[in-house]
């Protein structure tokens, strides 16, 4: 079966194809600047090489959705005769709150349950079923499958999901952390153990998901325990441009010194800060290696702060869970990034985990493969494990359609 994965946000649809009969990706798109005036732009790559590349006004998302269809079934370079190919369609959701510890068949209560979690996902829900609801009217027929970021982290306990505020307002707000990137998580925990071909049953895994976004998780037996991301993804390591973890206190502090209300300071966490605020040059690890390399003190500094934070995350978590087998980096930086994989794993003896300098150099920028980077004598270990958010989407989708 040919299982389209889409990812909406508010102005773009990212899609992939892919043939579940040998999990082979036929095609890759972009729709972007949709509903924004003036003129979008669509794109579809087969094979690394563009296909498909049109600007023309895209007003909303379901004119997006027919972009992409124009692109899949295009007489010349689609990858499919027509839409009945496609056996079924897999979108990535952000926030399940506490309704989704799995994915589900998308049907009207799942939808209006996602438009529920709006308050918790304000940036992501309602885009996300703009794209539910633009694919459902282009593609009335073909079953559809939400994916929730949360839905992974369900299984932590209220000791590790609670904040300390008082119980009412998680009873009446839902006020709680739910952590994200759980597709991932789950897809990483899972390799791990078939990698190490042990049960997870019995296994202590932490995962360091490191990207624009990132988070790290503890999973015991198979099941995540404690997530580093929060209410929303803004707790944490810092970030591209998140700040991550800090006092609350220093919003309110801010917001009164500069007389900016709680939104604008709250946009400047996300946007302006982590990586890219303390550095002032990026949110792209790349550059700000560089200028660290090249003597620049607060590129150094943000650097020194991200590996500090994820230093700390895997010394709780292996706290939390009384110890740990297995430390796996994942993501853009996770599986790139050998002197930060390096600088994290430096001093871990006293845990029982340390790299191999050789093994861990093997494992190339751009072409990263499932590696075990652990010295022989690491009673843990230490693994780069690329995450592959799609699969994951499209497994459940085939699982979930081949029950109706
Ligand atoms: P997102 O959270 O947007 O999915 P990614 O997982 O793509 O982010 O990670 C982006 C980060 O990964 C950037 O900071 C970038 O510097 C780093 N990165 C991505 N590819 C490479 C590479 N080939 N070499 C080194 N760093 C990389």
């Amino acid at each position: 079966m040919k299982v389209l994965i889409v990812n909406a946000g508010s102005s773009s649809l990212k899609y992939q194809l892919i043939d579940m009969d040998n999990e082979q990706t036929l095609a890759k798109g972009l729709v972007e600047r949709i509903g924004m005036g003036g003129v979008g732009h669509a794109e579809m790559k087969v094979d690394g090489k563009t296909v498909f590349d049109v600007e023309e006004p895209i007003g909303d998302h379901v004119k997006g959705c027919q972009l992409m269809i124009r692109a899949l079934t295009d007489k010349e370079n689609g990858v499919v005769k027509d839409m009945s190919e496609i056996g079924a369609v897999g979108h990535r959701v952000l926030h399940g709150g506490n309704k989704f510890s799995e994915s589900v068949v998308i049907n009207q209560a799942v939808m209006d349950a996602i438009e529920e979690f709006i308050p918790l996902g304000p940036l992501h829900n309602p885009a996300n079923l703009m794209g539910i609801k633009a694919c459902r009217e282009v593609m009335p027929d073909t079953p559809m499958v939400a994916v929730f970021d949360t839905a992974f982290h369900q299984t932590m306990p209220p000791k590790a999901y609670m904040y300390g505020v008082p119980y009412d307002y998680y009873e009446r707000l839902h006020v709680r952390r739910y952590g994200f990137h759980g597709t991932s998580h789950r897809y990483v925990s899972k390799r791990t153990a078939e990698f190490l071909k042990r049960d997870p049953k019995g296994l202590r895994i932490i995962i360091a998901h490191l990207g624009n976004g990132s988070s790290l998780s503890a999973v015991k037996d198979g099941k995540c325990v404690d997530t580093s991301m929060g209410i929303t993804p803004l707790e944490g390591v810092i970030m591209g441009t998140r700040s991550g973890v800090m006092d609350p206190a220093v919003v309110q502090y801010i917001c009164d010194n500069d007389h900016i209300s709680v939104d604008e300071m709250l946009n400047i966490c996300n946007k302006k800060s982590g990586l890219l605020g303390i550095s002032g040059l990026s949110n792209d690890m790349r550059d700000v290696d560089k200028a660290a390399r090249e003597g620049h003190e607060r590129a150094k500094l943000a650097r020194d702060m991200l590996v500090y934070g994820i230093k700390k995350y895997i010394g709780s978590y292996a706290a939390a869970m009384g110890g740990v087998d297995a430390i796996v980096f994942t993501a853009g930086i996770g599986e790139n990034n050998i002197e930060l994989r390096r600088d994290v794993m430096a001093d871990m003896e006293f845990l029982g985990a340390k790299i191999d300098e050789e093994k861990n150099a093997s494992v190339k920028p751009g072409r990263a493969t499932e590696t075990d980077i652990s010295a022989a004598d690491s009673k843990v270990k230490v693994l780069v494990i690329p995450t592959n958010e799609e699969i994951a989407i499209a497994r459940d989708t085939l699982e979930l359609v081949s029950k109706l």
